[in-house]
């Protein structure tokens, strides 16, 4: 289970870092979420945004995420 989670996380930083900017919610579960559970996806993206690689590009503070919302790279 760690590996599966780990392992998005690693191909979602890399999509982000092809994109060269924000994608939403909604094209990476596209992309990814079809691998398994797409909440797994979520669980990668949060791991993502507490270890400090991705924020979410234009949301306001503690609203439901959705499938427009777009995250980036930090860096
Ligand atoms: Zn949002």
């Amino acid at each position: 289970m760690p590996n599966k989670t780990s392992d998005l996380e690693y191909v979602i930083s890399a999509a982000l870092q092809d994109a060269g900017g924000p994608l939403t919610l909604e094209t990476l579960l596209e992309r990814f979420g079809a691998i398994d559970d797409p909440r797994w996806v979520g669980v990668a993206l949060m791991h993502l945004r507490r270890d400090g690689v991705i924020r979410y590009a234009t949301c306001d503070a503690d609203h439901n995420h959705g499938g427009l919302c777009a995250v980036e790279l930090l860096k």
